[in-house]
C-alpha cells in the first residue's frame, strides 16, 4: 500500500540523491524497467550496457521492449568506458545504461558528454552504489534517472524486496508514480498499460530507520577497504583501481582479481573466510541471453574479469581482528 511513510522515506531519498523526485517501486529490476518504458524509447532500440552486472540490469531492458548491447568493460575497474561504448554505438542506439558496479562512480562528466554529443539517453543502474558522489553530486543525479535496489544485501538494505527510481524531471517521475499503480492517475481511471510496483508502508518505515546509518556504514565500508589497499601485499592478487576521490567509492563489494581465483577462493574457505564472485558469467554467456542480447565487438576483458575476480568480505559490521585475518589470509596464499 501506498501511504505517508513512503511518501516521507522518498523525500528523504530525494534529497539525499540531490534531485527534485523519487519514486518508490517494488523492486530494483522494476526501477530500471519503470525508467526505460517512462522515457518512451522507440521499441527496439538498442541500450548499451555491461556484461558485468546482475540479469536484473539486461531484463528490465529486455521487458521495456527493447535491444540490450554489450559494450566491453575497463580491466581495471570493471566498468563500461566511453571508447567501449563508442565502438558499438549504431544508428538505433537510443540510450546507455551505466551500472556503478561495486559501487563506483566514475567519469560522469565525460559520460554526460558523450551521450549529448550522440543524443542518448543517460540510465544510471545504483542499486549498488547508494550515495556514492563524484565531484560532490551523488550516484542518480547525472542520468535522466537512477535505479536504485533496498535488497536486504545492499548497502541500504530492508526486509524484503523494494527499490527507487531517483529524477530531475517531472514527467518521468509523474509516469513512473502512474505506472507503478497499475497506470491510473485516479481510482479506477487506467490512462496506461501500468504495473503493480508499489513500495509498502512496513518496507518503508523500516528503511527510514535503517537510512540513519546508511552514511556511516558506508565510511565504514570505505575504512576496510583502506586497509586492504594499504595492507595486501602479494603478487598473485591484484588490486582494482583505486576511486579517484574517496567518496567516489561505497564499497558494495571489494573485488580483487587473481590468475587462480578458484584456489584463492578454496584458500580462503579453509581458513573460514567467506567470499563470492560478481560475477562468474557474463551476460552474453548465459543461456537466456546468448543470441539475445547484441554482441557486435570483443568481450575479452568482460570474460577474463568473470574468470578472475573474487570479492572478499568487506561490510560495516568488521572488526580489527576480522579485517586482519583476511589480510593474513590472502597475504600468504601461493597457488
Ligand atoms: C541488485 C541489483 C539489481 C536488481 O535489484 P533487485 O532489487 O534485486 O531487483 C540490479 N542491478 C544491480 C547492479 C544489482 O546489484
Amino acid at each position: 500500500m501506498l501511504g505517508p511513510e513512503l511518501e516521507a522515506f522518498e523525500r528523504e531519498w530525494a534529497r539525499l540523491v540531490g534531485v527534485p523526485h523519487a519514486i518508490g517501486v517494488a523492486n530494483g529490476m522494476d526501477a530500471l524497467s519503470l525508467s526505460l518504458m517512462s522515457s518512451k524509447l522507440e521499441k527496439g532500440s538498442e541500450v548499451i550496457t555491461s556484461p558485468v552486472t546482475a540479469a536484473a540490469t539486461v531484463l528490465a531492458i529486455l521487458r521495456a521492449g527493447l535491444v540490450p548491447v554489450m559494450a566491453d568493460v575497463d580491466p581495471g575497474t570493471g566498468l563500461l568506458t566511453p571508447r567501449t561504448v563508442e565502438r558499438v554505438l549504431s544508428n538505433k542506439t537510443t540510450a546507455v545504461l551505466l551500472v556503478h558496479l561495486y559501487g563506483q562512480v566514475r567519469g560522469m562528466e565525460e559520460w554526460i558528454q558523450l551521450c549529448q554529443a550522440h543524443q542518448l539517453q543517460l540510465f544510471e543502474d545504483c542499486a549498488q552504489s547508494h550515495l556514492a558522489e563524484e565531484n560532490g553530486r551523488s550516484a542518480g543525479s547525472f542520468g535522466l534517472t537512477g535505479s536504485f535496489s533496498f535488497y536486504p544485501t545492499k548497502n541500504l538494505g530492508g526486509i524484503g524486496d523494494s527499490g527507487m527510481v531517483t529524477t530531475q524531471s517531472p514527467e518521468i517521475a509523474e509516469n513512473i508514480r502512474l505506472l507503478r499503480n497499475y497506470g491510473q492517475r485516479n481510482r479506477y481511471i487506467h490512462e496506461e498499460i501500468g504495473l503493480n510496483s508499489r513500495l509498502d508502508e512496513i518496507q518503508a518505515a523500516y528503511l527510514r530507520l535503517k537510512l540513519k546509518s546508511l552514511e556511516s556504514g558506508n565510511s565504514k565500508r570505505r575504512s576496510v577497504a583502506q586497509r586492504y589497499f594499504n595492507e595486501l601485499d602479494n603478487p598473485e592478487i591484484i588490486l582494482l583501481s583505486p576511486p579517484s576521490q574517496r567518496r567516489a567509492h561505497v564499497y558494495h563489494q571489494f573485488v580483487v582479481r587473481a590468475k587462480n581465483r578458484d584456489k584463492l577462493a578454496k584458500h580462503l574457505e579453509r581458513c573460514g573466510i567467506p567470499s563470492l564472485i560478481h560475477y562468474p558469467t557474463p551476460i552474453h554467456r548465459q543461456p537466456a541471453f546468448s543470441g539475445i542480447v547484441g554482441v557486435k565487438d570483443s568481450l575479452v576483458h568482460s570474460e577474463a574479469f568473470s574468470e578472475s575476480v573474487l570479492s572478499i568480505p568487506c561490510h560495516p559490521g568488521m572488526v580489527a581482528s576480522e579485517i586482519e585475518t583476511v589480510l593474513n589470509a590472502l597475504n600468504e596464499f601461493r597457488s
